[in-house]
């Protein structure tokens, strides 16, 4: 099934964060309605596919720098 995912970048030196734009993660199902191997004129796809999108996945990496803003205030 896909889903949204959000990503959000901690930079450890100065302790901010910065939210990147959510990113659509596709899966290869073909009952999943977004998915690309999905048919376009899928019959009775109400009933045999998925309809929705799986929770959105947060992801959180820690980056040992300052971030974008800091860095330029600091040069
Ligand atoms: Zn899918
Ligand atoms: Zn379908
Ligand atoms: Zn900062």
């Amino acid at each position: 099934m896909c889903y949204w995912r959000r990503v959000r970048n901690i930079y450890t030196r100065c302790g901010h964060g910065v939210n990147l734009p959510e990113e659509e993660i596709k899966c290869d199902l073909v009952n999943c309605k977004f998915s690309p191997a999905h048919r376009q004129n899928c019959p009775n796809c109400s009933q045999t596919c998925w309809q929705y999108r799986q929770y959105p996945q947060q992801y959180s990496p820690h980056i040992d720098r300052l971030c974008p803003t800091c860095s330029n205030t600091h040069r």
